[in-house]
């Protein structure tokens, strides 16, 4: 009986008011063939290799439960240990929904059994895996969270009084507990929920307003979404009341009045807030919600995403519309995607336009298809869009991150937006997969025929009975700007685009009607939105890309461009025939041809995908400018006495390397370390006693605010460096000359860079002590 109550709330939390139209439950539709479905089932595969215990580890050693399990590697092993479980709850969950396959409930069953034990033994219903740099200690989680709940609040970007973006965790583990629910009609998982949404009522009940919006300056993930949905499924209002309290002011509040504030601002942190604010709109209507995820939606899709509709350059967001100098191997958070799709179906489903189509088809092939390692299952953090990046991708086990956990969610689900349904009057179909839908509601099935994007021919068979009347709407791709023709049953048939992008076949229809149409698919160019001589090209939604021949020996790695004095890119690039989607250039690209293909189909290689067009005249500067870089990089090699590449371990060593408060990262290959607030480092260079020296260091140009850094040599300051003018995401070479008595009978020199006071200090990857031109002898 419980059970019946349970499903039946379940249900009534789904149907809303505000939701025009409704996608279909994972199991009605069925993928047939193509990449989606090998992708799925690459992840299924994976699921079942993943061992419950060890995603239980970090809740079973807070709760004070003995295990012998390990935890997994990457971020399980840290602050953020816990967040996998909820992601797996939730991929078990869709791959249940979408099979039946009951491996899955199984599995899914001992994880909440195993929570459910969790929280039994520590009584209060707080259930988290957080791990301390030392291990687990329950006792200081337990301090910690004293202080959060009395107003003693320290809060910064990702951290709040010493943990990892906990509300982020907790986020993950309700989205999955609520999922489990949903597929496995777990009941268990429910009350759980409930009980750990009882401790964050009472550990937040005495914070005031201002003390609120201090610690959700620490990430909080879609904690608002999460409790939203719990309200709707529990009827409890201070579950909703508690999901509104998740609002983080100065971020929502701008956004709200359409204020574009995102520059500068962490983008996987924000997303899901305004996924929350969806759920809400749905929930109580308040328009201004509504608005605030639209107007965010617009912004993020059409000013701050690349080609492949991802969105980010080193996790973060730039300026709107400025895009050129932000290709990095570390662009487009995969996470951030998996985000604004999610919330491209909330937007859907209020008002079923095709651009919010076209945009999740984009997204769907150029960043989540291409994210998946087709042979391994694994996949991305980044998809690097700079010029010779590579793909990254995870492991089965050993670096589990926030894109690993979404991953398993992302290829779980690949049906879920073919089709969207309002009442058994209406369907949409969105995107050309090959699938089968049943629609159960109606008594109707489709079948859909495609070998969409390698040919472009598509067909729907319609399965009703006798006969079904209903309103069949065919998005119309934005990428297409000629009429499509259809045939039913052979004989063609005229049908125009509505105002929202549709083709509509509002008709009776006979069992086994058949629509056919081919989707007239060309090459095209996308120019970046600041630099109309960058350019991306596609055929169809299919964004191409070229492999990038590796020239190890090349002094100045040289970017391929286009010298073309016309933008007909069919001039350009010709097919290759037998092999659908690859293309190559004649003399065009510079300084050799180049094979195109989908990028999502190339994961190991180093490709392009920006870039450059230039006329002749321009290009022979280039190649001017070029052998000057060439020589300058001789020259200096010439005159080298010590060189030292930064962010590695053994030159580190041999340098002596200390340092305080530094990150240290890698872009386009290449590693760096970055003192943060009044941090520093230093190390040694050997010196030439008898000559004239200067220090070059090679800069990252970070674009993470300005930094200024105070170089020293052996305690005498050099010189205080103000990097706000300096260039943006490329690698450059800053020379300082050594006054002579910082370097007089000297073997070696120790040199420090520190953050200048209450600024965080430059990103530097290589350190170079060379002679003095005028002094070489
Ligand atoms: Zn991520």
């Amino acid at each position: 009986m419980l059970l019946m109550i349970q499903i039946a709330t379940v249900m009534a939390s789904i149907s809303s008011a505000q939701i025009v139209a409704k996608p279909f439950e994972l199991g009605e539709v069925k993928l047939t063939g193509g990449p989606f479905l090998h992708a799925e089932s690459k992840t299924a595969a994976y699921l079942l290799e993943l061992d419950t215990d060890r995603l239980l580890a970090g809740f079973r050693a807070n709760a004070g439960i003995k295990s012998n399990a390990k935890n997994y590697g990457g971020w399980e092993t840290g602050g953020l240990s816990g967040h996998s479980l909820g992601h797996y709850l939730t991929a078990c969950a869709q791959e249940y929904s979408r099979t039946k396959d009951r491996r899955y409930k199984q599995k899914a069953d001992a994880i909440v059994k195993g929570l459910k034990e969790c929280q039994v033994a520590r009584k209060d219903g707080f259930i988290c895996a957080f791990r301390f740099d030392k291990g687990f200690d329950p006792e200081r989680l337990n301090k910690i969270w004293n202080e959060v709940s009395r107003g003693e609040l320290r809060s910064g970007g990702f951290d709040l009084n010493g943990m990892w973006s906990p509300w982020y965790v907790h986020h993950k583990l309700f989205a999955g507990l609520l999922d489990a629910h949903l597929a496995f009609e777990n009941v268990d998982a429910i009350e759980i929920a409930k009980k750990f949404g009882e401790w964050a009522i009472n550990i937040t009940k005495n914070l005031t307003p201002e003390q609120w919006q201090t610690m959700l300056g620490t990430e909080y993930g879609g904690m608002n979404d999460s409790l939203a949905e719990l309200y709707s499924r529990t009827k409890d209002p201070r579950f909703l009341e508690l999901a509104r309290k998740f609002y983080d002011n100065r971020v929502l509040a701008p956004l709200s009045k359409n204020e574009d504030n995102l520059s500068g601002k962490h983008s996987n942190t924000q997303i899901p807030k305004i996924i929350g604010l969806a759920k809400l709109y749905e929930l109580d209507s308040k328009q201004s919600d509504r608005s605030t995820a639209e107007f965010f939606w617009d912004r993020v899709v059409n000013h701050h995403s690349y080609v492949v509709g991802g969105n980010s350059n080193g996790e973060y967001l730039g300026p709107p519309d400025k895009l050129n100098d932000r290709l990095t191997s570390n662009t487009c958070e995969t996470c951030n995607t998996y985000n604004m799709l999610k919330l491209t179906r909330h937007l859907f489903s209020w008002n079923p336009k095709a651009s919010l189509m076209d945009y999740y088809e984009r997204a769907y092939y150029n960043h989540i298809l291409a994210s998946q390692d087709p042979d391994t299952g694994m996949v991305t953090y980044f998809l690097p869009l700079g010029m010779g990046s590579k793909r990254n991708y995870s492991n089965k086990f050993d670096d589990f991150t926030c894109c690993h956990g979404s991953g398993m969610e992302n290829h779980t689900k690949h049906g879920d937006s073919i089709y969207f349904h309002q009442g058994t009057e209406r369907l949409w179909v969105n995107l050309f997969v090959p699938s089968e839908l049943n629609w159960k509601e109606a008594g109707v099935s489709i079948v859909q025929k495609t070998a969409f994007p390698l040919e472009n021919r598509v067909s729907l068979t319609v399965s009703c009975g006798k006969s079904k009347k209903f309103d069949l709407r065919l998005r119309k791709p934005a990428w297409i700007d000629e009429q499509i023709k259809f045939k039913l049953n052979g004989k063609q048939i005229d049908s125009k685009v509505d105002q929202d992008g549709y083709f509509s076949f509002n008709r009776t229809w006979k069992d086994q009607d058949r629509i056919e149409f081919e989707l007239p698919t060309k090459l095209r160019i996308e120019a970046m939105p600041d630099n109309a001589n960058r350019v991306a090209v596609l055929y169809g939604p299919i964004v191409l890309a070229a492999v990038i021949p590796q020239d190890e020996s090349a002094i100045v790695p040289r970017s391929p461009v286009f010298v073309a004095e016309n933008r007909e890119i069919t001039k350009w690039l010709k097919p290759i025939a037998g092999k659908p989607l690859q293309f190559e250039t004649n003399e065009v690209t510079k300084p050799y041809p180049l094979r195109f293909s989908p990028f999502f189909q190339m994961h190991h290689e180093k490709h392009g995908v920006y870039f450059d067009i230039f006329t002749s005249a321009e290009w022979s500067a280039k190649e001017s400018e070029y052998r000057t870089e060439e020589n300058r990089i001789r020259d200096l090699e010439s005159r080298t006495i010590d060189f030292m590449v930064i962010g590695e371990m053994q030159p580190e060593r041999d340098h002596n390397l200390a340092s305080e408060k530094n990150d240290v990262r890698e872009v386009n290959g290449r590693s760096f370390r970055t003192p943060m607030n009044n941090g520093w480092f230093e190390f040694d260079l050997k010196c030439d006693p008898s000559n004239a020296t200067e220090l070059v260091l090679t800069y990252w140009g970070n674009d993470l605010g300005s930094a200024s850094a105070e170089i020293s040599v052996d305690g005498v300051h050099i010189e205080t460096t103000n990097f706000s003018t300096k260039p943006k995401n490329r690698f450059f070479d800053l020379n300082y000359v050594l006054p002579k008595e910082v370097t007089n009978a000297k073997e070696k020199i120790r040199i420090r860079i520190a953050a200048s006071k209450g600024q965080r200090g430059p990103s530097v990857s290589g350190a170079r002590l060379v002679k003095q031109k005028a002094s070489m002898n």
